[in-house]
């Protein structure tokens, strides 16, 4: 695929990878549903059409951070169960429930306010509880825990909630033996085991735990659900493992907007910190820190262009960046490659990753909202 229309610059997102990402954690968590989470407009690559790819490839439930992204999804047509685990006080929660919209509750003061939206609205709220099993993130810790699992049981009494999800998130699970897995697990196993002295457990309870990495390593932490995120876009959730048989979903390309000889010695963008050579030939490629590109990468990031790669040279700018190509052949309007997949030599997100000293999931969500989503592979 190349750009079909004169843009800057497009993300390529190949839905047919997403599907088999997919398909590939289903077969690696036999038994257990799988919520694709859908945050932060699907990690970069776009909300709508790649939760429906996901939903192809097999996931049955969705997850989304904010109320509002769960609420995109609904706007756009997608029925099926939605969660967002991040609540703050004042939130749409009355148009969530209307909306058929599951919510979690890490402490009483959000659950009293779901429960009352569930009054207002004559809806049961589906309400998930989040255990701190250790990561001292969200979810009750575990001295409040017997608390929330108190105040679940009387409001699933009167009505306004059920409770239907009873999950917590590792802290470490990219860290293949790390002393806090094991601990988190029997942490989270006892927070089970407190729910069902509570009475708020049984079989339409679903337990949770395992996100991407979980899934690939610790297949014990698999329970009712797991809740990929990163592995369904085809980046490696333990990169030092290799890539699980997972494929990259995203290409990112620019078009060169100037290609031009400079003299030796010419300075190059802002602050002049990279100097020509030699007569040279230099790229202008219209992507900059405004869209994700970061400003970091100066001298750290290649990317491919003319069948070679290519360092960025000087500073990236809001908008632009400078290659060098020196005596190779260079045209305005020629395709230039940020990271794929790599079949063609070029980088992939993981090495962009590297290089900057990050995580893949940084760089593609900060693709910014200028560059288009172009999607192949979409399914019938
Ligand atoms: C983001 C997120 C996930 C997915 O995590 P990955 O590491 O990307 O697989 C799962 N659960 C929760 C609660 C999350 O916030």
């Amino acid at each position: 695929m190349s750009f079909r229309e004169a843009t800057p610059a497009q993300a390529r997102v190949d839905l047919a990878a997403i599907r088999r990402n997919v398909e590939l954690l289903k077969d690696r968590a036999p038994g257990a549903e799988l919520m694709g989470a859908v945050k932060a407009d699907a990690y970069g690559h776009g909300l709508v059409p790649v939760s429906k790819a996901v939903i192809e490839g097999g996931a049955t439930r969705l997850g989304t951070a904010y109320v509002r992204e769960g609420l995109a999804l609904r706007a756009a047509g997608i029925t099926v169960p939605v969660l967002s685990w991040i609540l703050t006080p004042g939130e749409p929660l009355e148009e969530a429930l209307l909306a058929g919209i599951e919510l979690s509750a890490s402490g009483a003061g959000r659950l009293e306010e779901v429960a009352a939206a569930a009054r207002r609205t004559g809806r049961t709220a589906k309400t998930h509880l989040e255990a701190d099993t250790g990561m001292s993130r969200g979810g009750a810790p575990l001295a409040a825990w017997p608390g929330l699992l108190a105040a679940a049981a009387r409001l699933q009494a009167e009505g306004a909630i059920e409770v239907v999800g009873l999950w917590s998130h590792f802290a470490c699970s990219d860290i293949p033996g790390h002393g806090s897995i094991d601990l988190q697990i029997d942490a989270y196993e006892a927070a089970l085991k407190l729910a069902e002295q509570a009475g708020v457990s049984g079989s339409h309870v679903i337990r949770h735990l395992a996100n991407s990495a979980a899934i690939v390593s610790l297949p014990r932490t698999h329970y009712d659900l797991v809740r990929p995120g990163i592995a369904m876009y085809g980046l490696s959730p333990i990169p030092e493992q290799g890539d699980f048989g997972l494929r990259q979903a995203m290409t990112l390309a620019a078009r060169v907007a100037l290609a031009k000889r400079v003299p030796e010695g010419s300075g190059v963008s802002y602050g002049h910190l990279y100097t020509t050579a030699s007569e040279s030939t230099l790229g202008l490629v219209p992507l900059g820190y405004a869209d994700g590109i970061l400003r970091h990468a100066t001298g750290r990031a290649e990317v491919m262009a003319g069948g070679r790669r290519r360092q960025i040279v000087g500073r990236v700018c809001m908008d632009q960046f400078m290659i060098d190509v020196g005596d190779d052949p260079l045209d305005d309007g020629d395709e230039v490659i940020l990271f794929g997949p790599g079949d063609g030599g070029e980088p992939t997100c993981q090495e962009w990753a590297d290089n900057l000293g990050t995580i893949t999931h940084e760089i593609v969500t900060r693709l910014g909202a200028r560059v288009p989503r172009v999607y192949e592979g979409a399914g019938a």
